[in-house]
Order: C-alpha cells, then sequence, then structure tokens
C-alpha cells in the first residue's frame, strides 16, 4: 500500500473561482495565471477546468505555453516575463503567444529577429515595484521602437502591483501608471488578484487573476478566501500512522522542540516536509484530525509530523487527516507557518499522488 498521503484537487472548484474572477472583472477579460504548474496544482488539469471558460492564460514558460495549445487552447497566452533569448521569437510567432516586453534587450531581439508573422505584446511598466519594466524616461523611447517594428501588431500596457494586498493599496502605483500613459488610447492590464478584489478601479481590458483562482486569498488577514466566495481546490490528506502517549517534561521529534506539560497523546502524521509541507510550521499550527482541529507539535521532519490528539481520544492509526484545503483553509495553515498559500501550492512535492474531482466541471 502507498503512504496514505494525497493531494486532491477539486476542478469544479476552479472553475468555481475563475468564473468568481470573471465576475469582479465585469467587461474585462480574465486571464487566468496557470505559471509554475498552476500553482503547484498540474498545469495539465488546470486546462482541462478551465479551457472552456477562460479568455486567456498567463504562464512564464515557453513548454508550458506549447502544452496549452497542444491542448487546444487558440484563447491569448501571455508569457510574463516575455522571451529569454533570440531563438524564443520563432516559437512565439509559432504557438501564438503574447509575450511581456520589460528591457530594452528584448527590444533589441525583437528588432534584429524580423519574425514573420504578427505579434501581439505586453509592454511592461515599471510603476513603483521596481522589478522588471520600464520606467518613466524610458517608456516613450521603447513604445515608440515598438510601434516601428511591423511585426508588432497589438500592444497592452500592463504593470504590476507591488501592495495590493495590504494597507498601503495601488494608489502611488497607480497614479505612476496613469501619469506615465497619459494620451494613450491602448489597452492595459493592471490587476492581480488583490487589485481585482479591491479595487475595480483598476481592472483595466485584461485581469491577471492567480492565486484566487486555487482558493487562496491574496489577503487572508483582510477577506478569508471564504468571505471572497472561493473555494479550495487543493486538499492535502494523509493519515494517522502511530500513536504515542508521552508523559510531563518528555520531548517530542528533532531537537525536541516541544516538551509536554502533562500527559499528552500525540499522533504521527505521514506527511512531511519531502511532501511539501513546511518544515518551518512550528508548534500550534492548525490540522484536522477526523474533521476536528488540533495543533501540530514539535519540528516537522522531512516524512513525518506530530500532532496533538489529547482531546481526541476516538482518533488512533488510520484517522484521516487534513493538512490543508476542505474544512482548513491552506491559508490559515501559511499563517501559522508564517508564510503564503501560494508557497504551500507551488511546494506540494512531485512524490505526493494526486487525485482529481470535478472532472466533468469543464463540460457542465
Ligand atoms: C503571478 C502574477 C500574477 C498573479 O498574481 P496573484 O497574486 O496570484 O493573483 C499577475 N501578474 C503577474 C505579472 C504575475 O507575475
Amino acid at each position: 500500500m502507498p503512504r496514505p498521503i494525497r493531494a486532491s484537487i477539486d476542478l469544479e472548484a476552479l472553475r468555481h473561482n475563475y468564473l468568481v474572477s470573471k465576475h469582479r472583472a465585469g467587461s474585462a477579460r480574465a486571464f487566468a495565471v496557470v505559471k509554475a504548474n498552476a500553482y503547484g496544482h498540474g498545469l495539465d488539469r488546470a486546462i482541462r477546468a478551465l479551457a472552456p471558460v477562460a479568455d486567456g492564460f498567463a504562464l512564464l514558460d515557453l513548454a508550458e505555453a506549447r502544452q496549452l495549445r497542444a491542448a487546444g487552447v487558440t484563447a491569448p497566452i501571455a508569457l510574463l516575463e516575455g522571451f529569454f533569448e533570440p531563438a524564443d521569437l520563432a516559437d512565439i510567432v509559432a504557438l501564438g503567444l503574447t509575450p511581456a516586453i520589460h528591457s530594452e534587450a528584448q527590444l533589441a531581439m525583437l528588432e534584429r529577429a524580423r519574425p514573420e508573422g504578427a505579434i501581439d505584446v505586453l509592454l511592461k511598466i515599471n510603476s513603483g515595484m521596481n522589478r522588471l519594466g520600464f520606467t518613466a524616461d524610458r517608456f516613450g523611447a521603447a513604445l515608440a521602437r515598438l510601434r516601428a517594428m511591423p511585426w508588432v501588431r497589438g500592444i497592452t500596457l500592463m504593470t504590476h502591483f507591488a501592495r495590493a494586498d495590504d494597507e498601503v493599496g495601488i494608489g502611488a502605483q497607480l497614479a505612476t501608471f496613469k501619469a506615465i500613459t497619459a494620451g494613450l488610447d491602448l489597452p492595459v492590464s493592471l490587476a492581480n488578484s488583490a487589485a481585482l478584489l479591491r479595487f475595480p478601479e483598476a481592472v483595466g481590458q485584461i485581469a491577471r487573476p492567480g492565486i484566487m483562482l486555487y482558493g487562496g486569498s491574496p489577503m487572508p488577514d483582510l477577506h478569508g478566501a471564504d468571505e471572497l466566495g472561493l473555494r479550495p481546490v487543493m486538499t492535502l490528506t494523509s493519515e494517522i500512522i502511530g500513536v504515542q502517549e508521552i508523559a510531563a517534561g518528555e520531548r517530542v521529534g528533532y531537537g525536541g522542540t516541544f516538551e509536554a506539560s502533562g500527559p499528552t497523546r500525540v499522533g504521527v502524521v505521514a506527511c512531511g516536509y519531502a511532501d511539501g509541507y513546511p518544515r518551518h510550521a512550528p508548534t500550534g499550527t492548525p490540522i484536522l484530525v477526523g474533521g476536528r482541529r488540533t495543533r501540530t507539535l514539535g519540528r516537522v521532519s522531512m516524512d513525518m509530523l506530530v500532532c496533538d490528539l489529547s482531546h481526541l481520544e476516538d482518533a488512533g492509526v488510520g484517522s484521516p487527516v487534513t493538512l490543508w484545503g476542505d474544512g482548513l483553509p491552506a491559508d490559515e495553515v501559511a499563517t501559522a507557518a508564517g508564510t503564503i498559500s501560494y508557497e504551500l501550492f507551488c511546494a506540494l512535492a512531485p512524490r505526493v499522488p494526486v487525485s482529481v474531482r470535478g472532472e466533468s466541471a469543464g463540460a457542465a
């Protein structure tokens, strides 16, 4: 028998969450961000759920874009980091992809390539995140160079917000973007999940929802996923495979970081950091055993972690455990572990078997 750990991916929930993003976007299009193997959920599965409904997709990798086209997706596909070398441009044209252009190096490659077909591009503006894109002083020249290339067809102006999810918001970046692009009659793409959910004025013509599609809240401190109408897509489950009764003063796991203050019944769960559970999750991280909430104890090891069964008398070997997902929002686990649900999802390890639910969602 394989280890009892399993990730269940609910394609119906994924589709539901996409439709929530679409609803929020109003008349704008919503490009489903499926980078990083659909945030760890499996690109092939995400395609099955989303291809029938999505206005477009956004990702980073040519190989992933090729996978979408091979699955029959004809909708636009944005490459959020554009291309990396001149050879990529032939594939971009052949696959009909929409690369971001964020640097002078990319402009030069595009000029020299003189591709045969037409290319739509996203011209990336650095409005304050200071990662990728053209600043105010360089934007005009970049746009002029794009416009001078006959093979460049549609130009969409794009920027990315650094703090759409916190109290600072998007005000300053949006003002910078508007100042840089004043007077231009070009479509714009601004909003990630947080901006889409919090700042409808900043949606533009193409929204780029990512984490919300997977049922994570981009700002769990402000709004839980539930409250946003989002459903968990990934549920990570396992079982109790061992039980120990320890006395006051005894310790659990590597480093003995948890010390029992009284008689404690501890359950050993077949899930560790090699499965993608965060090793830095401290004692007290929430976990469900038999559908009831308890807490982890001590350090997460490679293949196992330990939880408190003291108040769960009927739990024992074979009891089902939920690490996150249905009944326990990944955001709660992530917050307890000092990270974000994005990282939990993306870290799901290849060794964890995956089962799929809601398979017929696309046809429904
Ligand atoms: C990843 C990414 C997104 C999606 O962000 P979420 O916070 O997951 O919604 C949108 N735009 C760009 C440029 C990205 O890199």
